[in-house]
């Protein structure tokens, strides 16, 4: 029962996320899930643009049922067919000609940032600094939290990891005046997620590449919320005509279960020599299996293009309902990650839930809508519906 289960949360579980909407879902079923009392729901959230391929996809689900029924982790100190398989459709479909899988996004940056620090310190050059932008988010590690540029995340573990500095975003003389002869990497969300989906200005993208180019500084780009298609493109980076030198992906590639990766171009994956890195879990035969079915599944069921299409379709419907609402300042977003700039988003996140929809916020002013990639103008008519009905009422 709800109430058994919310008590023993309160009592055993520790109370980091305090604000948790009073219901717990037991079975989905593509765009629908269910809870314990039976009611059913819209998901426009997909677990924070985790489960794109929708809940208990059946191909999905049989093939990690096979994989399980053979063989779940050996370690890396073996071969691993699946690790292998993952890594080389990554690269197949991306800029990267290396890959190591983590457990996490967190873990994923925490990598690439590695990474970057272990390719100065192999040439002999003196450069650790790694400058990323203020409303960033990169994790919850100890460095994660450094290189997040939120004050509120950082504040109680201080002293954090040195060498971070943070410059607002789409300011390029800012960024130019924070680079020193210590700068090792400059580190971007494409599209700021949880920062309020702010997607960068592609003049600014470009011209980070060419300075990065020019001050032999290595680009590298968080695709954990945007990679894995959400934009419309398979990575975000394709959408400003810009390639990254490391970039890191995680929650939809896994559609729920965890993992992580690492990816760069070979003149910086090279650094990484045996004994430099590593991992338990990372890559195991069965969350690589998870991650080889999710870049399958996608390409079979063309859902890159359907969030390309879809996205577009939900923001001219948006736009729509702009005109007749003053309420909504901004539409912003690519693809399917969708961010509306709103007064107050948490009360209209509330408002859908009532109605058996979910959505989430970024910040107390951006109502983001993540999808599961699968998503059709029926189910975005309706939650167009809904979302004008709930903005009428409170207009009143
Ligand atoms: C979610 C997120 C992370 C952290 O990923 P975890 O799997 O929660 O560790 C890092 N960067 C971005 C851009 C994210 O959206």
């Amino acid at each position: 029962m709800l109430s058994n289960i919310i008590s023993d949360t309160d009592k055993y579980y520790m109370n980091t996320f305090g604000s948790r909407t009073p219901v717990c879902f037991e079975k989905g079923d593509g765009m629908k899930l269910y809870d314990t009392e039976g009611n059913e729901y819209t998901d426009f959230f997909a677990g924070i643009a985790v489960t794109s391929l929708g809940h208990a996809h059946p191909g999905f689900t049989e093939g990690i049922k096979q994989q399980a029924e053979k063989l779940l982790h050996t370690s890396s100190l073996y071969y691993v067919e699946n690790q292998a398989e993952l890594a080389k459709r990554i690269v197949l479909n991306s800029c990267a000609d290396k890959v190591f899988l983590s457990n996490s996004g967190a873990e994923a940056n925490e990598g690439a940032i590695k990474l970057a620090k272990i390719y100065f310190y192999k040439k002999g050059i003196d450069k650790s600094e790694i400058i990323t932008l203020v409303s960033s988010f990169h994790g919850r590690t100890l460095t994660t939290v450094a290189a997040t540029g939120q004050e509120k995340y950082q504040k109680p573990y201080r002293p954090l990891t040195p060498g971070f500095i943070h410059v607002p975003a789409n300011d390029f003389v800012a960024l130019e005046n924070a680079v020193t002869d210590k700068t090792a990497a400059i580190m971007l969300e494409f599209i700021q997620g949880e920062g309020g989906v702010h997607p960068l200005d592609a003049e600014y993208v470009k011209k980070v590449r060419k300075l990065c180019d020019e001050k032999g500084i290595l680009l590298i780009d968080d695709e954990v919320q945007t990679g894995i298609g959400r934009t419309g493109k398979m990575f975000a980076y394709e959408n400003f005509g810009v390639e990254p030198d490391i970039f890191t992906s995680a929650k939809a590639l896994g559609n729920g279960i965890p993992i992580g990766a690492v990816c760069a171009k070979e003149f910086v994956a090279e650094a990484f020599e045996p004994g430099d890195h590593g991992s338990t879990f990372g890559g195991n035969p069965f969350a690589a299996k998870a991650g080889c079915l999710v870049l399958d599944i996608m390409k079979k069921e063309s859902l890159v293009e359907n969030a390309a299409k879809m996205g577009e379709y939900f923001k001219a419907r948006l736009e729509e309902l702009k005109k007749d609402c003053d309420a909504i300042k901004d539409i912003r977003g690519m693809g399917l990650i969708i961010g509306v700039e709103i007064q107050n988003a948490g009360e209209i996140v509330k408002k859908l839930f009532e109605n058996k929809y979910l959505a989430g916020t970024a910040g107390a002013n951006v109502l983001r809508i993540l999808p599961p990639l699968i998503v059709t103008k029926e189910d975005i008519d309706k939650f167009i519906e809904l979302l004008g009905n709930i903005l009428k009422e409170r207009n009143v």
